[in-house]
């Protein structure tokens, strides 16, 4: 392996199959730390472009790589895969922790400054983006919670949708910015996040292997085909945020002393429709007071979302919501989940 970017991401290229190790936590462990990896296609004067593992409990990109990588096939062009937050990963059990504890979440790191170690390989990751011009990049990423693939997308155009339908039909087409890789990248590259459902399942890993092994051997991956016309369009979601101070559980029945309790089924409503009469969970004294629910331009939106009646929690009409997570730290450090309106557009 060669040193680049003064040592913040290493480099390997054309890494052999008997050199990964049995298994993708040997894998993991035998990369070390931040590392690209350069893969030679069949057509070198074109380049494409994966990231995976900006959050370490987020498996399924990672997986995809090595057993693509283990079979030895070759790209139809050059592939450069980026193994980002390797040491989050390698952190005991393995796969557990989205981020280092003392670090910041990578994926919102992409903005300057990129003064600490989390900013720094974000910067370097952009750097080599810059600098190769891939014809586009997929950033492969899990849910927290089970529930079905969608991509994510700061631009809505017909190479988005293309890179989209390699892996999924369902695409969020977003105005908020939160530093993600995507927002930046986007600027020298097209670039979909691919959300290939929860971390533990096994239908993600499989969505996000054939996706890749579709991304690296097509021969052109930004040209719409009829069948993108099938995609789903989910435009503008609004994140569902708790304040700070706030406690919450995830129990069958309504927890004493907690603002909010919400039963561990609740992410069975992923991309469905949820009705106005439907009891999501229950609320302690505070009532809705535990939610921060703004829209992109700051514009609060709280009751066109959520309601309560009788400390119960309820929708205040008819909404999408998906990414929903029954994890309490990714819940108050993050969002609980987004929404849109039932018919996909944005809660107005
Ligand atoms: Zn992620």
């Amino acid at each position: 392996m060669n040193d680049n970017m003064g040592g913040i991401i290493r480099q390997w290229t054309a890494p052999a199959a008997s050199e990964l190790g049995e298994s993708v936590e040997e894998f993991v462990r035998i990369l070390a730390g931040p590392t690209l990896l350069r893969i030679k296609g069949k057509d070198s004067s074109r380049l494409r472009a994966i990231s995976t593992l900006l959050h370490g409990n987020e498996p399924s990109g990672i997986k995809a790589i090595f057993r693509w990588l283990k079979e030895g096939s070759v790209p139809c062009v050059d592939i450069l895969v980026f193994v980002a937050s390797v040491d989050a990963a390698l952190a005991m059990p393995g796969f557990f922790l989205r981020h280092l504890a003392h670090q910041r979440d990578l994926n919102r790191c992409f903005n300057p400054p990129f003064d600490d170690e989390p900013g720094k390989i974000a910067e370097a990751m952009l750097a080599i983006l810059h600098d190769e011009k891939p014809e586009a990049l997929v950033d492969i990423h899990n849910t927290s919670g089970s529930g079905p693939s969608f991509a994510v997308t700061i631009t809505n155009d017909k190479e988005h949708r293309a890179l989209t339908s390699l892996f999924t039909q369902r695409l969020i087409h977003t105005d908020l910015r939160l530093g993600a890789i995507m927002e930046f990248s986007e600027n020298d590259v097209p670039t979909v996040t691919i959300e290939c459902g929860g971390a533990q399942d096994d239908e993600a890993h499989e969505i996000a292997y054939e996706g890749i092994n579709r991304f690296i051997s097509e021969e052109n991956v930004l040209t719409e085909q009829e069948t993108d016309w099938g995609l789903e369009l989910l435009e503008n979601p609004i994140r569902i945020e708790l304040k700070e101070d706030v406690t919450i559980a995830f129990e069958e029945k309504a927890k004493v002393n907690t603002d909010i309790t919400l039963p561990p089924s609740i992410e069975n409503h992923n991309f469905g429709i949820i009705s106005p009469g439907q009891p999501l969970g229950w609320l302690g004294e505070r009532g809705l007071d535990c939610f921060v629910v703004k829209n992109t331009l700051g514009e609060n939106k709280l009751t066109k979302v959520l309601r309560e009646e009788a400390g119960v929690l309820y929708v205040a009409q008819p909404i999408r919501a998906f990414m929903i997570t029954t994890n309490a730290d990714i819940a108050k450090s993050d969002c609980l989940f987004y929404a849109v309106a039932d018919h996909g557009g944005a809660i107005s």
